[in-house]
């Protein structure tokens, strides 16, 4: 695997500062550690020294998972609420809307539900058109990936283009925007949503939560306008969302295509203030977590993001030995993680003696609750 040094994903610079470090343990064979750096042109903050594209397009095979929910949880159903709201009067009932990388349907079936007619959407996962019809009445599903979306769909007849928290995960963000912008017809509008740093620090925040596996970049108001600015789209709504229930947040922002990309764009620098003291808070509490962990062997319960993280510290631990990891989810049984393999929750039983570790932050109160009942072994939480 090759890392790649990435030039910034908004202005091109190659010139950036390292703002942290973040270790995770090989999930499933895959190393996604990374290092987030701020450009020392236009500020935006993005991970550097990646696994290369091939890399991540093979990750995101391994992991993705084609089993429909039964429901739409909570904290998607506000942000659908929050983005019917924002289109409300600036996106006529009228209009063609295409959603690309529409999952299961979701925001579709709110647009639906308040009266937009001409709807469609593209995803690649094989039973979304299915589950769409099923879950919220919703047809027009195309399968694809978001790059193939000008040979499934008829891109020049969409008056709005909706690509909802996409690009925080894309490896070449800047490239595949382009590309995408440039198959629409001009004043086409773009509806964005990405995870805010203006959201990131909360009282109830998982240290380092926000720099998870799959998410590359890391957009402030200015960064997003700065990116659709320099690709010749006009900003005509920037929106902060609040999501208390998950205690982080996202922005929307609409934009309209002008039909030709700039020469010499020029940039707003973003600031800095707002992610240090994320990453400065996230040091203190994983700080604080870590001295509840013993010296001496424990079992890791929890085999997600948290525990990828957590592996890479427990590491650097003098005396803490990692038995082995277990995860209550069938799927992720025989999973590799680091260098452990995930097994099911009943072979803690084989060491009654072992400590288990907690490794969830949302959860660990849950999690707890049930080992205290089910298990005799000591148990460590990491989260007051
Ligand atoms: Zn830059």
């Amino acid at each position: 695997m090759s890392l790649t040094t990435r030039p910034c994903p908004i202005c091109s610079s190659t010139e950036a500062q390292p703002c942290l470090d973040n270790p995770m343990a090989a999930v499933g064979g895959f190393d996604m550690s990374y290092k987030v750096v701020r450009c020392s042109h236009c500020g935006f903050h993005y991970a550097q020294e990646l696994p290369d594209a091939d890399t991540f397009s093979a990750y995101y095979q391994s992991v993705s998972k084609y089993d429909a929910p039964d429901s739409v949880a909570p904290v998607d159903r506000a942000r659908i609420d929050a983005t019917v709201r924002f289109l409300e009067g600036r996106v006529g009932k009228s209009e063609r809307i295409a959603d690309l990388g529409c999952g299961y349907g979701a925001l579709l079936g709110g647009l639906q539900a308040a009266g937009w007619q001409h709807l469609e959407g593209l995803d690649p996962a094989p039973n979304a058109a299915q589950c769409a019809l099923k879950m919220f009445g919703v047809r027009n599903i195309h399968r694809g990936l978001m790059s193939e979306a000008h040979t499934v769909l008829d891109l020049q007849s969409v008056d709005l283009v909706c690509i909802m928290c996409v690009l925080e995960h894309l490896p070449q963000l800047r490239q595949d925007m382009a590309k995408l912008v440039s198959r629409l017809r001009p004043g086409c509008k773009i509806l964005l949503e990405v995870p805010a740093i203006e959201c990131f620090l909360h009282p109830d925040c998982e240290p380092f939560g926000e720099f998870s596996l799959e998410h590359i970049q890391f957009f402030d108001m200015a960064s997003l306008a700065n990116l659709m600015q320099s690709l010749g789209a006009k900003q005509l709504a920037l929106e902060l969302l609040d999501l208390p229930m998950v205690a982080s947040g996202s922005m929307l922002g609409l934009f309209e295509w002008s039909g030709s990309i700039p020469q010499e764009p020029t940039f707003q620098r973003s600031e800095t203030g707002a992610l240090q003291a994320y990453i400065e808070e996230s040091q203190r509490q994983l700080d604080r977590a870590l001295q509840r962990v013993p010296a001496g062997p424990v079992i890791v319960y929890g085999a997600g993001s948290h525990t990828a993280r957590l592996l890479a510290h427990l590491e650097k631990i003098p005396g803490c030995e990692v038995r082995g990891i277990v995860d209550s989810n069938p799927n992720l049984e025989g999973k590799r993680m680091g260098r452990w393999t995930v097994r099911a929750p009943s072979s803690i039983h084989e060491t009654p003696d072992t400590a288990v570790l907690v490794s969830s932050f949302r959860s660990q109160q849950a999690i707890a609750a049930h080992l205290r009942k089910t298990a005799p072994n000591p148990l460590v939480l990491l989260y007051h």
